[in-house]
């Protein structure tokens, strides 16, 4: 007898076993996928992990349904890959191999939906999610966090058996799609392609042929194109082109197909490949890429990752293109990361006009057909997957030589995946993939992490340091104002200073773009009363609910519920309803009543959604259509215009005031960003900062584009009060509907953890937003000394789980583990 252990992507530890027979044994490899028998009547795509011939002891083994592949589509270095991240972020491997294989890989007896949004406008889209029930905007909101939903995970969001009927509603709106499965979704896109028929290949029946046709010249011409473009290579001619260049059409090839002196064939065509120019030639680097190149080659003698170290526009790009430029000829394979593919499709074409064809893009927004066609082109190391593109998810790509990564703004926290499990960071996680093909890894970054920056200051990665920006444009000037002042002097209209009033004037009177920066989106999130200072809260979370102007109602962002705008407090009745806070709604309307004269646009996730809307708003940037963007956080990366003189930060005080012990390094980071993007020729660029307290030790070093005195500071806060990077940090998250309940669990969770770990146990205590859907919430954070066994941590956190496990009355409380949660 044979047997198959298999890893089903589900959450659940232990492979399982299948019985296979001989032939089926000798063929079958790690890497293969079957479709197996599960549970009653369900079937799965699962993966083989290893053949073997011992039976299992305890129970009968079901035998698989069938083979899915003729060589395994999974290398061994990916699994080995995929072992480590389970193990690190403490999930199990069916939930890698289930966040790692495009969805088309792995069947399953569901049906599936997913967004169907097309060619809707972003204000189509307004109108229909205005008009959305509650549970249709559930749905809506978590297909924008995912791909996909199965029938179980709308139950599980609804948390009721019958979803049915939403699912019907939503069809019946266009917003989603369907899919059942159990068929394999790959379907190769082909291009029909034309030859001569083998009768006709003689020159006699040729000769006899073309005299027949005296009498159809189109068809005669067709023919003779035909000869020229096959030429004596036999190379194969498509329709496509065969038409064009013989400008005859489709019923004249239909005619001399149907006469059979033409064939027709079919030839999968690769759908993600690149159709523009042939590739150019790369920049020639100034002399300080030259030193920064040669200090990067210099340090990876030393170092397997090398920090660099670039201010905004100091030509980071240039550097890495000559590095990708070496490694591709040496034949190895290059993965450049990105936090988020959509903010980059500048970056895109600017790779493709280089390396033309050898590009790929790997993106979750991507069709599944094109990811699959991806992910066989890198397992095949086809020229043209020579060097992927892609954000986190593409290190879970079957590479088989990679010689380097490079972790383009590695300090953004998009790198890290929150829900759901593996919650893994995309710059971690490459840095292993890295060490297991023998790879370099860049990181790169005008505004490094605090934990990159402290570990090349500790010599574990190499640092190259570019201090000027390309061509000596001179760094931005950054102005920092004060609003409170501002505010008491009058010299406010609205929520901009007159001094912001001013630069915008000047600037947009030269025919120049200014962009403003504001961190929210919507109308005025927060509606409270003056008298009493209540603001309506969320009946099943534990949040104010925001302001939609759109519809003139109060929303909760996390669970959907709505209720029209009420015009006086529901506590007191008092008529002084006022805004608190505002966001980019109410920025663009107050800037078009300020500069009607000029064209404005706002780019945040409302204005983004549709697949090109990103693009389009960029191209209408660079063509200078827009003269004015407000934009969220959005606005602050990898934008490169040359046109932009000004930009506008109108609050900085609700980033400094978050309550997150990163939220300094954050607002940093962002504000250096965004302040990157004004002023990126020989005109010097400006930078206004608007603040209720400008004398913030950040702001002042933002304006003083200070990170080192920035970097000193933080890290002693960090040390002070056991942070990262001194400490590792890991946070179990505990869920349940009775309050009563959790806080028991939670408690019990804590405890059993303080009795084994001892100290640095903090919590249970609950996050800012401490109820969710009905669902309370509570934290428990472990914090991990540098000295102590991080592996032993987690088992002793794995060993109280499992006892709690096996508490009946804590049975329904969902308990959730976050490695790093940064
Ligand atoms: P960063 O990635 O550090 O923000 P970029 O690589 O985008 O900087 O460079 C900023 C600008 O300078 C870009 O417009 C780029 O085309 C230009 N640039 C950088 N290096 C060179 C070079 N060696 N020759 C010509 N232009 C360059
Ligand atoms: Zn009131
Ligand atoms: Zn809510």
């Amino acid at each position: 007898m044979y047997y198959i252990d298999v890893i089903l992507p589900i959450p659940l530890k232990q492979t399982f076993t299948y019985s296979v027979n001989k032939d089926e044994a000798a063929f079958l490899k790690q890497g293969f996928r079957v479709a197996v028998p599960f549970g009653k009547s369900k079937v799965y795509t699962a993966i083989v992990y290893q053949v073997h011939d011992q039976a299992p002891r305890g129970y009968e083994t079901k035998s698989i349904d069938h083979i899915l592949d003729e060589a395994p589509i999974i290398s061994e270095k990916q699994i080995t890959h995929w072992q480590w991240m389970a193990s690190y972020y403490m999930c199990t491997l069916g939930e890698v191999v289930k966040a790692a294989l495009p969805s088309a890989f792995l069947l399953e007896s569901e049906t599936k939906i997913t967004l169907n949004l097309g060619t809707k406008t972003a204000e189509e889209l307004q109108e229909i999610e205005a008009n959305f029930t509650d549970d249709q905007f559930l749905i809506f909101e978590a297909l924008q966090a995912q791909p996909s939903l199965y029938i179980n995970d709308l139950r599980a969001i609804l948390n009721r058996a019958n979803v049915v009927k939403v699912m019907q509603q939503l069809l019946e709106k266009e917003v989603i799609a369907v899919e059942e499965e159990l068929t394999e979704k790959y379907t190769p896109k082909l291009r029909r392609y034309v030859k001569l028929a083998k009768e006709y290949e003689a020159e006699q029946s040729l000769r006899a042929l073309l005299e027949s046709l005296e009498k159809a010249p189109k068809q005669k011409a067709v023919l003779m194109t035909l000869f020229t473009l096959t030429g004596q290579s036999k190379k194969p001619v498509d329709t496509i082109s065969l038409q064009k260049k013989s400008a005859a059409n489709a019923s004249v090839l239909k005619a001399l197909i149907a006469k059979g002196i033409l064939k027709e064939y079919f030839i999968q065509k690769d759908r993600v490949s690149y159709e523009g120019d042939e590739a150019q030639a790369t920049k020639k680097l100034s002399n300080a890429q030259e030193t920064a190149l040669s200090e990067m080659k210099v340090a990876f003698q030393e170092h397997e990752i090398v920090l660099l170290h670039g201010v905004t526009s100091s030509g980071k790009t240039e550097v890495y293109v000559k590095l990708i430029e070496e490694t591709i000829k040496q034949g190895k394979q290059v993965l450049y990361m990105l936090p988020e593919i959509a903010l980059t499709t500048q970056l895109i074409s600017r790779l493709q006009h280089y390396f033309g064809e050898q590009v790929s893009v790997y993106h979750s927004k991507y069709t599944l057909n094109e990811r699959v066609e991806v992910w066989n082109n890198v397992m095949d190391s086809k020229p043209k997957a020579q060097i992927i593109l892609g954000a986190r998810s593409s290190i879970f790509l079957p590479y088989s030589n990679l010689g380097l990564i490079i972790v383009d703004e590695e300090h953004e926290p998009s790198f890290k995946q929150y829900s759901p499990a593996p919650r893994y960071h995309g710059r971690d996680s490459a840095i292993v993939l890295a060490s297991m093909h023998g790879a370099k890894t860049i990181l790169g970054s005008a505004t490094p992490s605090l934990e990159s920056f402290f570990n090349a200051e500790a010599d574990k990665y190499g640092l190259v340091t570019l201090s000027k920006r390309f061509n000596n444009v001179m760094m931005p000037e950054i102005v920092l104002v004060d609003i409170r002042e501002k505010y008491r002097k009058k010299k406010m209209t609205g929520h901009f200073s007159d001094r912001l009033m001013e630069e915008m004037k000047t600037v947009l009177e030269n025919g120049e773009q200014v962009i403003l920066f504001q961190n929210r989106r919507g109308f005025s999130p927060v509606i409270e009363c003056t008298t009493c200072g209540t603001s309506p809260q969320c009946p099943n979370c534990d949040v104010s609910l925001t302001f939609h102007q759109y519809k003139n109602e109060l929303r909760c962002h996390y669970c959907g519920y709505h209720m029209g705008m009420p015009k006086s407090c529901i506590a007191c009745g008092s008529e002084t309803l006022d805004n608190k806070g505002f966001g980019t709604e109410q920025i663009e309307a107050e800037v078009k009543a300020l500069f009607p004269a000029y064209n404005v646009a706002r780019m945040d996730q409302d204005t983004t959604r549709g697949k090109h809307a990103y693009a389009k708003l960029i191209d209408k940037l660079e063509n200078q259509e827009i003269d004015i963007l407000i934009g969220t956080q959005m606005v602050a990366k990898g934008l490169d215009f040359r046109n932009v003189r000004l930009v506008g930060v109108l609050n900085a005080d609700n980033l400094l005031n978050f309550p997150d012990f990163r939220a300094h390094e954050r607002s940093f980071q962002l504000l250096q960003q965004v302040a990157g993007r004004a002023g990126r020729t020989e005109k010097r660029g400006k930078v206004i900062v608007q603040s209720y307290n400008p004398l913030h030790q950040i702001l002042q070093q933002v304006s003083q584009h200070d990170y080192a005195t920035m970097f000193k500071e933080q890290t002693e806060e960090r040390y002070q009060f056991k942070y990262p990077p001194y400490y590792r940090m890991i946070k179990i998250m505990c869920r349940d509907k009775n309050f009563l309940k959790l806080d028991k669990a939670a408690m019990w969770f804590g405890t059993a953890l303080r009795t084994q770990l001892k100290e640095n146990i903090l919590g249970p205590e609950p996050p800012p937003v401490s109820r969710i859907r009905n669902y309370y919430i509570t934290n428990i954070l472990v914090k991990i000394p540098k000295e102590q066994s991080l592996s032993k941590t987690k088992q002793m956190i794995d060993l109280v789980q499992c006892s709690f496990n096996g508490i009946k009355e804590f049975s329904s409380v969902r308990i959730t583990i976050d490695v790093d949660n940064y």
